[in-house]
């Protein structure tokens, strides 16, 4: 197996894992049931059954999910046959899929998994059969009965509540926009919605925490709405699959990041009275053609997807297990949807990807399209998030420097300052490339804003390797960070390698001394800043002070403009005066005298 067919292996077997858990528990039925037919075939003279080299000739192509149920019975029989012939010799994790794919599709919807099988072909065939035991018997066990409907007329109301990153809030843009297609309204209480979305983070264990704390409390809502339906969509979706519907009897519909498509469908299948899941990744979608519908109140202010998945593989991360292999959506959509938002008013745009510095629209690269986005909305603001320390080439400063309207805030996450803890968490650079990095950025970029990700107390992280840290952040001097206990995420690389060995104490002593150093560098930042003039795009009422407006500085830095309230409103631009700062904000004031340089 090359490299890349590992990490392949490492995805698949992953997600395929779930499958063969869910068939475990499947089996016992599987063996009785099968065992019945078995002895119907034979009684019949027709028991003898050839297994197929080729299980697409079995299946054929692209089954419909419809039919599972009825599949399921027809495989019933060779089920039984596979878990007497391979259940004792463990299910594990040996089951891969290749890298290169032939479209040998058996999965529901043939467009959105394909997969080769070069080795191990009967393995594969196997854990296909697997697979699609489990989705049947996610169905066969479903609901009884259909879903009540909401009162006869009125439209139904759909909440979307979402966790974590970016682009998660993205996505449920997109989820949005299904939804309005088919018909929904949309409100801010989960208390009058006929269908709740909870679009999950897994990146750590807390995120997933917060979500069975929420789902706990929707159950409550069940009660008194029985007709709700609830959906628990994106990365925690992915990663727990039906075990989200055996563990929260409240939970109708799950569906992972790639399968947003296929939402209006798995609805019906719900208000048709069975559980529905979608959960398979995808090497192709990007959502290019969908239009999302911008549910933030804020108008200002927008996030345009770029990308999805990530190859990168650092061992701590669960994004390449939840969202996939890296796809870069076509510059020409990108451009498309920015020109929309410039039309409807937005005033600023931040692309988003796992790793921007990877873009690549069949050779177009990330440099190249951050120019053609800045030159065909000229009056927007761009931002964008994330930069990997490995890939952010001088190009994409050069860019910014030469764009006006290119924001100077970068985000380049250093996550450890030990070259021996980045060489274990696979991260690709060492200390010294990325202070290299940082002095490219003040280079060609003097006044930009860069802040980053730390982790603290990752497997094998001595008191040394954490000195480390500290020292890189007080030479990067980043302005403002974001900051982490390293959380152990179930099927990752590290999970798999290392010990999560550092006590918890520890790790939270350590994230105390990081969170402190973080706000002296921020405040010492924010106080070079007093007397300064900056472009600020005026986002919101402040919540202290409704005379207050609060928004950024061209350059990404958070304000409070005092006093503006009665002459502005959020939307507008305005240049400041920086007055006074904390570590997080700065204070300023309104003035007509414009900065050198910008205007
Ligand atoms: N793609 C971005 C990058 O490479 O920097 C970051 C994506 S991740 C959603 C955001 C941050 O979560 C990471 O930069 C990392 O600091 C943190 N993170 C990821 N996995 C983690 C884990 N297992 N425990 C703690 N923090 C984690
Ligand atoms: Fe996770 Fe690393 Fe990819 Fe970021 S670059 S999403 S940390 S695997």
């Amino acid at each position: 197996m090359d490299e890349l067919d590992e990490e392949d292996a490492l995805i698949y077997s992953h997600f395929t894992h779930n499958g063969f858990v869910a068939f475990k528990e499947f089996f016992f039925e599987a063996f009785f049931v099968g065992f019945v037919i078995a002895i119907f075939f034979a009684e019949a003279g027709a028991f003898g059954i050839d297994f197929p080299d080729d299980t697409r000739g079995f299946f054929g192509e692209g089954i419909d999910e419809i039919d599972i149920a009825s599949k399921a019975l027809e495989v019933l029989p060779l089920a039984t046959y596979f878990g007497l012939a391979l259940g004792g010799r463990g299910l594990g994790h040996d089951f891969h899929f290749g890298q290169d794919c032939n479209r040998n599709t058996i999965w529901p919807h043939k467009e959105t998994h394909a997969l080769r099988i070069p080795h191990r072909k009967k393995y594969a065939n196997f854990s296909y059969l697997c697979a699609n035991m489990a989705l049947a018997h996610t169905r066969i066990y479903g609901q009884d009965s259909p879903l009540p409907r909401p009162p006869e007329g009125r439209r139904y109301m759909a909440y979307v509540e979402t966790y974590g990153c970016q682009m998660n809030f993205a996505d449920s843009e997109l989820v949005a926009g299904l939804l309005h297609q088919e018909g929904y309204s949309f409100t801010t209480r989960p208390e009058e919605a006929d269908l709740i979305l909870i679009n999950t983070c897994a990146i750590r264990e807390h995120a997933e925490e917060k979500i069975w704390q929420r789902l706990r409390y929707l159950e409550s809502l069940k009660t008194v709405r029985p007709h709700l339906m609830v959906g628990v969509i994106g990365c925690m979706a992915e990663r727990l699959r039906q075990r989200l519907f055996e563990e929260s009897p409240v939970v109708d519909l799950v569906m992972g990041p790639d399968s947003y498509r296929h939402l209006p469908h798995l609805i019906r299948q719900v208000e048709s009275g069975t559980k529905a899941i979608h959960t398979l990744l995808s090497r192709e979608e990007t959502y290019a053609d969908l239009a999302p519908l911008r549910l933030a109140p804020n108008k200002v202010s927008a996030y345009l997807s770029i990308m999805r998945g990530c190859n990168n593989m650092c061992t701590f991360c669960i994004v390449p297990f939840t969202r996939g292999r890296e796809r870069s959506r076509p510059c020409q959509s990108i451009i498309q949807e920015a020109i929309q938002l410039a039309k409807a008013g937005y005033k600023e745009i931040t692309l988003l990807g796992q790793n921007v510095d990877s873009y690549n629209d069949n050779g177009l690269r990330f440099a190249q399209l951050l120019r053609i986005v800045a030159e065909a909305v000229p009056n927007v603001w761009i931002r964008f998030a994330t930069s990997h320390p490995k890939d952010m080439l001088d190009e994409v400063l050069e860019t910014i420097a030469a764009c006006p309207n290119l924001s100077p805030y970068i985000h380049l996450p250093i996550q450890s300052g030990s070259n021996r803890i980045l060489a274990r968490m696979n991260r690709g650079y060492t200390v010294e490339w990325y202070l290299e990095r940082i002095s490219a950025i003040r280079r060609y970029l003097p006044n930009a804003v860069i802040s980053t990700d730390i982790i603290v107390g990752f497997c094998g992280e001595t008191e040394e390797d954490f000195q480390e840290t500290l020292s890189a952040m007080r030479a990067a001097a980043f302005d403002s960070g974001y900051y982490f206990m390293y959380s152990e995420r179930p099927g990752t690389l590290a999970a798999r390698r290392y010990k999560d060995d550092i006590p918890p104490e520890v790790k939270k002593g350590r994230l105390e001394q990081v969170i402190a150093l973080a706000q002296q560098l921020s405040l010492e930042s924010n106080q070079r800043e007093i007397g300064r003039v900056h472009p600020v795009l005026l986002e919101k009422v402040s919540r202290r002070a409704s005379e207050d407006l609060t928004g950024r500085t061209f350059h990404g830095k958070a304000v409070v403009v005092r006093d503006i309230a009665r002459s502005h409103q959020p939307g507008d631009r305005v240049f400041v005066r920086i007055r006074e700062v904390t570590s997080a904000t700065l204070i300023a004031e309104a003035t007509d005298a414009s900065p050198l340089g910008v205007d």
